[in-house]
């Protein structure tokens, strides 16, 4: 038995084949698991529980059915579905964890994270971050009819995409010094996050210490998850069928 970690399938109905993937993973590996942890950006797009389209409510059913059958699951916010509330948690069965969270995995303290709260030489964004994760922004975006809000969120994530081709490569990645400062404060030797689409493990020393820092792949060409059991972790690509050649970069 393990604990499976996924982040970043950005879950679209524009791109059905990464659904078909999830749905099957929720069936067969997480139906298998201890438990399933979700550690951001699971949605392309997440503008209210009160909106949640055709695609997104079969997705949000599955989540139920795992938990029906016995294997928690875990949901983080990432950037794309920091507005997931109470109605979502109620309709998935699924439990809201805070970003940053310091998990017990068999015995080791592991510090989770979506990540983007670490790709702190990217000021842009950490700006926006600070906005769209203020309580009254957030109360005042959820006032907007859908229609409106769908809206809005298409232009971000038009923008947004703007951005990250603008900005050179090494100022979307993590810092550095915040991923020591995190490690530091958690007091934990190992990182797992989401968020970059660069998946890896790093291994490096801070304050003389080794850790580590494990990051989770995103679903745009094939899967990608964490499977950690008594024995270990390994970082593993779930390969899609040959159907599969949906476009998407990161972000
Ligand atoms: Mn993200």
């Amino acid at each position: 038995m393990a604990a499976l970690f996924i982040s970043d399938l950005h879950l679209d109905a524009a791109h059905p084949a990464i659904t078909e993937q999830f749905l099957s993973f929720l069936r067969a590996d997480a139906a298998a698991a201890d438990a399933l942890y979700i550690l951001g950006d699971l949605f392309e797009s997440w503008i209210g529980d009160d909106a949640v389209d055709t695609a997104q409510s079969a997705v949000v059913g599955a989540l139920r059915a795992l938990g029906d059958g016995g294997v928690p699951c875990f949901v983080m916010r990432g950037n794309r579905d920091f507005l997931f509330g109470e109605r979502f948690e109620a309709a998935s069965g699924a439990v809201l964890i805070e970003d940053p969270i310091v998990l017990t995995l068999y015995g080791r303290r592991v510090l989770v994270m979506h990540g983007d709260a670490l790709c702190t030489d990217d000021r842009a964004y950490q700006r926006l971050r600070a906005t769209v994760r203020d309580p009254e922004w957030q109360r005042r975006f959820l006032e907007l009819k859908a229609d409106d809000r769908r809206a809005l969120a298409g232009a971000a994530r038009a923008g947004s995409r703007a951005h990250t081709a603008a900005i050179e490569y090494a100022i979307a990645d993590v810092n550095s010094g915040s991923v020591a400062a995190a490690l530091r404060a958690a007091d934990a030797d190992i990182l797992l996050h989401g968020h970059t689409h660069r998946p890896a493990v790093h291994r490096f020393e801070v304050d003389g210490r080794a850790r580590t820092r494990i990051v989770l792949g995103d679903w745009h060409r094939q899967g990608s998850v964490l499977r950690w059991d008594r024995s270990g972790y390994e970082l593993c690509v779930l390969p899609r069928g040959a159907a599969a050649g949906i476009g998407g970069g990161p972000e």
